[in-house]
């Protein structure tokens, strides 16, 4: 496992709660990191947000075990009362997940651009097609028009394998 990915700052903890919830999660995060066990109503009021979009963000982060809470009763109204902490050490655990999907999708990738031959119009935004689509539409290019002409993928394979070796060490 690399250093970087042991140390979780406070940027790091930011940039994944704005993945995951937006701007107005950063604010919210930043807010209970500095203030610790707040009610989604402290919350919005602090904030100056609505206590209905406050909840929704929260319920987001905790989709992803990224805050935790203390369920309290308010002893006038019997209403339960939440009450909502960062849990940081989790944010690892996230950017591990979301790593290990990368490198799911970047492997599948691989294995097609190796067990596939392309043809290519050469076109700026046009796609390029395995051998068995360039066949079929007679090597020519259904958008363009221009002909679909073999198209060397080893740099790509090449970039593929180095952005996987820099993944797969991290995890
Ligand atoms: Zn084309």
């Amino acid at each position: 496992m690399l250093d970087f990915l042991l140390i979780v700052d406070e940027d790091t903890v930011l940039e994944v709660m704005r993945l995951v919830g937006g701007e107005d999660a950063v604010s919210i995060v930043k807010f209970l990191m500095k203030n610790p066990s707040k009610s989604d109503e402290e919350i919005a009021s602090a904030l100056g947000m609505n206590a209905k979009d406050v909840r929704k963000i929260l319920h987001r982060l905790i989709d992803y075990s990224l805050l935790t809470y203390d369920v309290a009763k308010n002893k006038e109204t019997g209403h339960r009362i939440f009450r909502w902490r960062v849990q940081q050490d989790q944010v690892l655990g996230y950017i591990k997940t979301q790593i290990r999907r990368m490198v799911e999708r970047l492997k599948a990738k691989l294995e097609y651009e190796q067990s596939h031959q392309f043809y290519y119009c050469g076109t700026k935004g046009c796609r390029k097609y395995a051998f068995e689509e360039a066949l079929d539409k007679l090597f020519k290019c259904p958008v363009c028009g221009n002909l679909l002409n073999y198209y060397d993928n080893s740099k790509i394979i090449e970039t593929l394998k180095q952005k996987l070796q820099i993944l797969e060490k991290s995890i």
